[in-house]
Formats: C-alpha cells, sequence, structure tokens
C-alpha cells in the first residue's frame, strides 16, 4: 500500500469505527423469508462483482489504514462463492498495525455447504463461524428457509466443530407465531453440543416486505424465558451488538442481537461492503458510496481513503426502526450483506 500513516477511523458521533463486514456475494441456495422473495431475485452479473484481488486491495486499506480489526465475510451465501478459501487466505495475512496480531476473520454462512468446505476454511486461516438456523423442526426450518435441508445444517454445524471451530455460534431470526416457541430448545440444543446460540430480532429488511412490529419478539422476553428453565448472569461486554449470558451452572452462553428493542447505534463500530463494492456505513442506510468504479478507473489508494472518510463522516446516530422517521432501504439482507 502506498499510504503508511495509519489513521483510525472515527465518525462524526465520535463512535471509533473498525469492524468491516464483506459480502462475497449475493446469490442464495437458500430463499428464507424474512430475507428474500421466493422467486424473482435478479442477481448480480458476475462482472459486476469484486474480484479476490479487488475485495482484497479494499480490504487492506481498511485493516493497514484505518486499523480495523475485525473482518466478517458473508452475502447471499458467502459459501456459493467459488473458490472462497482462496480469498479467506488473502485476509487472513492481514495484520492490523496498533496490535501486530493478524485481523479477525470471521464468516456468517447457512451452513449447508460446510461438511465439505469446513476444513478448507479453517486451514485458510478463518477464525470463527456463525450459522443460520432457524428452527429444529423441519417442517418450520423448511417454511422459513422455503429449503427442505435441516439434516444438511445441522451436519454442518457438526462439521465446523469437528474442524476445529470454537466457539460455533448458531444464529437464529425470532419471529412471532412461527419458531418463538423453540427458544429454550435451542437453549437446550446449545448447551448439549456446546454451541452459543445468537437470538436476532426480526428486522424490516426482508424482500417481501411482511415486517411489522407485532412479529418481533422481544430481546427481554427471550433471556426470561431461557432464564426460568437455564438461570443465566449478564456477561459485561464490549462494543458488539449482542447482549451476552452465561448460565449459572457453567454450560456456555447464550446472545441476543436486539437490533429493533434496544438498538445498539451509539456503539456502532461496523460498516458495509456489499458485494458490488458499494461501501455503506449502516445496514439501514440509504446512501451508498461507489467505492468499484474508483478501483476500476486506475483510482489510488489515496482516492479510496478520501471516499471511505467522506462516507464515514455522513454516518448517521441511527436508525429509527418503529418510529415513523424510519425509511425502509431498497436493498434487502442478502443485497447488502447481513
Ligand atoms: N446466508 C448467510 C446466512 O444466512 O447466515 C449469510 C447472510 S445472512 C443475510 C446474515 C444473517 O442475517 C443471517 O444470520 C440471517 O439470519 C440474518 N437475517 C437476514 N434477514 C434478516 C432480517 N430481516 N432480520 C434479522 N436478521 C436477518
Ligand atoms: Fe440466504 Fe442467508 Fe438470506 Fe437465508 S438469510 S436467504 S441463507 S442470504
Amino acid at each position: 500500500m502506498s499510504t503508511s500513516k495509519v489513521t483510525p477511523l472515527v465518525d462524526s458521533y465520535n463512535r471509533r469505527v473498525r469492524d468491516l463486514r464483506i459480502s462475497v456475494t449475493d446469490r442464495c441456495n437458500f430463499r428464507c423469508t424474512y430475507c428474500m422473495p421466493a422467486e424473482g431475485m435478479k442477481w448480480l452479473d458476475r462482472s459486476q462483482i469484486l474480484s479476490f484481488e479487488e475485495t482484497t486491495r479494499l480490504a487492506r486499506i481498511f485493516v493497514e489504514h484505518f486499523d480495523f480489526d475485525g473482518i466478517r465475510l458473508t452475502g447471499g451465501e458467502p459459501t456459493v462463492r467459488a473458490q472462497l478459501p482462496v480469498l479467506i487466505e488473502k485476509l487472513s495475512q492481514l495484520v492490523v498495525p496498533s496490535t501486530g496480531k493478524k485481523v479477525d476473520l470471521a464468516m456468517t454462512t447457512n451452513g449447508s455447504a460446510l461438511r465439505n468446505l469446513s476444513d478448507d476454511l479453517k486451514k485458510a486461516g478463518l477464525n470463527r463461524l456463525n450459522i443460520s438456523i432457524d428452527s429444529l423442526d423441519r417442517d418450520i426450518f423448511s417454511q422459513m428457509t422455503r429449503r427442505d435441508q435441516l439434516d444438511k445444517v445441522l451436519d454442518g454445524i457438526d462439521a465446523a466443530i469437528d474442524s476445529g471451530f470454537d466457539p460455533v455460534k448458531i444464529n437464529i431470526v425470532m419471529i412471532r407465531g412461527v419458531n418463538d416457541h423453540e427458544i429454550v430448545d435451542f437453549a437446550t440444543f446449545g448447551r448439549r453440543k456446546g454451541v452459543q446460540p445468537r437470538f436476532i430480532e426480526f428486522m424490516p429488511l426482508d424482500a417481501d416486505d411482511a415486517w411489522s412490529m407485532e412479529k418481533v419478539v422481544p430481546a427481554d422476553e427471550i433471556i426470561d424465558k431461557i432464564n426460568q428453565v437455564y438461570p443465566l448472569e449478564p456477561i459485561v461486554h464490549g462494543p458488539e451488538p449482542a447482549q451476552r449470558f452465561k448460565y449459572k451452572d457453567g454450560a456456555g452462553e447464550v446472545g441476543i442481537i436486539p437490533s429493533v428493542t434496544k438498538p445498539f447505534c451509539g456503539n456502532c463500530d461496523r460498516v458495509r461492503l456489499t458485494a458490488e463494492g458499494q461501501f455503506m456505513t449502516c445496514l439501514f442506510a440509504i446512501d451508498e458510496f461507489d467505492l468499484r468504479s474508483i478501483l476500476r478507473t486506475g483510482g489510488t489508494d489515496e482516492e479510496l481513503i478520501t471516499e471511505i472518510e467522506r462516507a464515514v463522516g455522513k454516518k448517521w446516530a441511527g436508525h429509527q426502526i418503529g418510529n415513523v422517521n424510519f425509511i425502509k432501504p431498497p436493498r434487502s439482507m442478502s443485497q447488502i450483506g447481513g
């Protein structure tokens, strides 16, 4: 990189920004009801998607110039991107200037391809895995993902454990009247398998526009239900969005992402890069900053740095879900990179 001076990124609300989500594809083999429509998704053309070299160049700027210490790969479904371990190998070499340590590289996946891939991902340098699984009941799983692949995802969780990922976290989007009767089942599953459930409040980023406040299961209710069966105590933690709790009997931990009922915008330290190289400073942002066109017109690192700083300077205080001022972004979760 031509610019050597390390400059941490701070937004106009004095929040230090240091965590990058990279979507590696907009495509997916599932069609979760809370994310994609059943049919009719228009995929990006191959040529629109950043190459591994382009993605790595941008990631290098975030890590080596802006001192980011975390990168999470997502999508769409990241495992449908061909040669994914090759990208992971490149990204896992990046070193955070302030610590001298390699960047913490994580990925969120629907888990369906892990039996074949997880050893290669681990060897390539992936540190952490979150696997999405919304129901332990085959019919409800099929209804929520529109794919009859519960067994494959369960096997994917086992594969991740076998490859040595520790902890393995499981993401569960809670929807009232659909899977909210499974809260304690997931806690039991987590305790038995040694994986950490992360319950996520349903956000208005579904392509079908079916979100409503009544479908959100509040974080407090989730914790109450688990606490009645397996007593919990809070864990004091850093800026990460999950509220974390550990079981009083020492059998592991559980997290809740209360994006709707208790937004964590005041501590938000993340920004996002879509598969086609649009830079976004919030999941709910309306503005996008086109880094791909700078990359593809011979732009210098300094030009990319200036554009990233301009975008972060405009990062807003927070989203307004549930408020009359809320504007639903034009993209669905799969098109941004959740
Ligand atoms: N395909 C991968 C997966 O499902 O894990 C990665 C991409 S997905 C968009 C990332 C995460 O966003 C998943 O845990 C998914 O459950 C969550 N998600 C998608 N749509 C959501 C919504 N409307 N509200 C809350 N979480 C959502
Ligand atoms: Fe695909 Fe993940 Fe969206 Fe489900 S949540 S449709 S697995 S991108």
